[in-house]
C-alpha cells in the first residue's frame, strides 16, 4: 500500500524545548489514525510539520509523495487541514467563505453548494459566519478542509464543540472519505469517540511515540484483563459464584450481576464455563479495555 506520509525520525525544538523527539510514522493511504496524547505532547506540531508550516530540525518528512516544506502546489491542493482554532471573518456568508478556500485551492465554485450540503450548512449558508454557533464554524472549517477531493485530510480536534448528533453526522463523513481512499489524520482528546473510527492509534508524549498499532494489537501488547460480566437469575448469585470457583477474585455489581477481570488466556474457558450454567446465567458481557483504558496503561508504563 503506498504510504501517504512518511515521517522518518523527525526531531522538532523550540528553543530548549523538543516538541517532536524523533518520531517516525507511516500513514498508509486509506488508513484513518488517531493521534493521541496530553496537552503539549506534540501532536499539533507535527501536524504542522506535515503540513510545511514548519521544518523539522532533524529527519525528513514525505507527504504525498513530495517534501511539504518545498512546496509542491499539487501535492499541497490534495491535502485538507482543519485547524484547532478555525479562524474565519464573521462579515462573510458561510458560502462566500467556502467560495474564497475554493479559489484559493483553484477548486471549481460550483461545488461549493454541495459541500456545504454536506456538513449540514446547506440552509445556513446565506447567513454571515458571525452568527454561527461553535459547531457550525467548526463543520464550515470542516468543509474547507474537504475543498478538492483531499487525499489526506488532517484534522486537529475536530468535533470540539460538536453536539452528540453532529459528532455522529462528522464520523460519517470521515468513513465516507476512508472509503473513497483518502488517508485521515485525527487529533483528539475524545477517546471513546475513536474507538470506532481509528483503524490504529498512535500515541505521543512528550514528544515521543509512545504506541503505534490497531486497538486490537494495543490490547494485545497492554495485556490489560478484560473484564467479564455475568448476569445471574434472580437468587442464583450465589450458586454462580460456586460453580465458578470464583473465591473474591470478582466484584458484585448488585443483587444479580458479578464482574470478573480475567487476562485473554483465561477468557474463553470462563466464558465457557459461565455459558455452561444456562439455568443460572441470563446473560454474559465481555467488555475489552477501552481505549481510555489503554492510553492510560501506556503513559503509566512511561512516568514508572
Ligand atoms: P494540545 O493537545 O494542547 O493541542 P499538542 O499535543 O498539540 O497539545 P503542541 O502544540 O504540538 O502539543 O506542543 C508541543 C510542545 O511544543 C509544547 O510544550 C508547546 O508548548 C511547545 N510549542 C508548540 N508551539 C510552540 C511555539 N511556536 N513556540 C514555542 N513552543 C511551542
Amino acid at each position: 500500500m503506498t504510504a501517504h506520509v512518511q515521517i522518518d525520525a523527525v526531531v522538532k525544538r523550540y528553543g530548549p524545548r523538543t516538541a517532536v523527539d524523533h518520531i517516525s510514522l507511516t500513514l498508509r493511504e486509506g488508513e484513518t489514525v488517531a493521534l493521541v496524547g496530553h496537552n503539549g505532547a506534540g501532536k499539533t506540531t507535527l501536524i504542522k510539520l506535515m503540513i510545511g508550516l514548519i521544518r523539522p530540525d532533524e529527519g525528513t518528512i514525505r507527504v504525498l509523495g513530495s517534501d511539504p516544506a518545498t512546496g509542491d502546489a499539487k501535492a499541497r491542493r490534495r491535502l485538507g487541514y482543519l485547524p484547532e482554532n478555525v479562524a474565519l471573518n464573521p462579515a462573510l456568508t458561510g458560502r462566500e467563505t467556502l467560495s474564497f478556500y475554493a479559489r484559493l485551492k483553484n477548486e471549481d465554485r460550483r461545488k461549493v453548494a454541495a459541500l456545504l450540503e454536506r456538513v449540514g450548512l446547506g440552509e445556513a449558508s446565506a447567513r454571515r459566519v458571525g452568527t454561527y454557533s461553535k459547531g457550525m464554524r467548526q463543520r464550515l472549517g470542516l468543509a474547507q478542509a474537504l475543498l478538492g477531493k483531499p487525499k489526506l485530510l488532517l484534522l486537529d480536534e475536530p468535533t470540539t464543540g460538536l453536539d452528540p448528533a453532529l459528532r455522529e453526522q462528522f464520523y460519517e463523513i470521515v468513513r465516507v472519505m476512508r472509503n473513497e481512499g483518502c488517508t485521515v489524520l485525527i487529533c483528539s482528546h475524545a477517546l471513546a469517540e475513536m474507538e470506532g473510527c481509528a483503524d490504529r492509534v498512535v500515541i505521543v508524549d512528550s514528544g515521543r511515540k509512545i504506541a503505534d498499532g490497531s486497538i486490537d494489537e494495543l490490547r494485545r501488547i497492554a495485556s490489560i484483563p478484560a473484564k467479564i460480566r455475568l448476569r445471574t437469575v434472580p437468587g442464583e448469585l450465589r450458586r454462580v459464584e460456586t460453580h465458578l470457583g470464583l473465591n473474591g477474585c470478582h466484584k458484585r455489581l448488585d443483587d444479580t450481576t458479578i464482574e470478573v477481570n480475567l487476562t485473554l488466556a483465561e477468557k474463553v474457558r470462563f466464558v465457557h464455563r459461565a455459558a455452561a450454567l444456562e439455568d443460572q446465567v441470563l446473560d454474559i458481557d465481555v467488555l475489552p479495555p477501552s481505549l481510555d483504558e489503554l492510553y492510560a496503561h501506556f503513559l503509566q508504563g512511561r512516568r514508572m
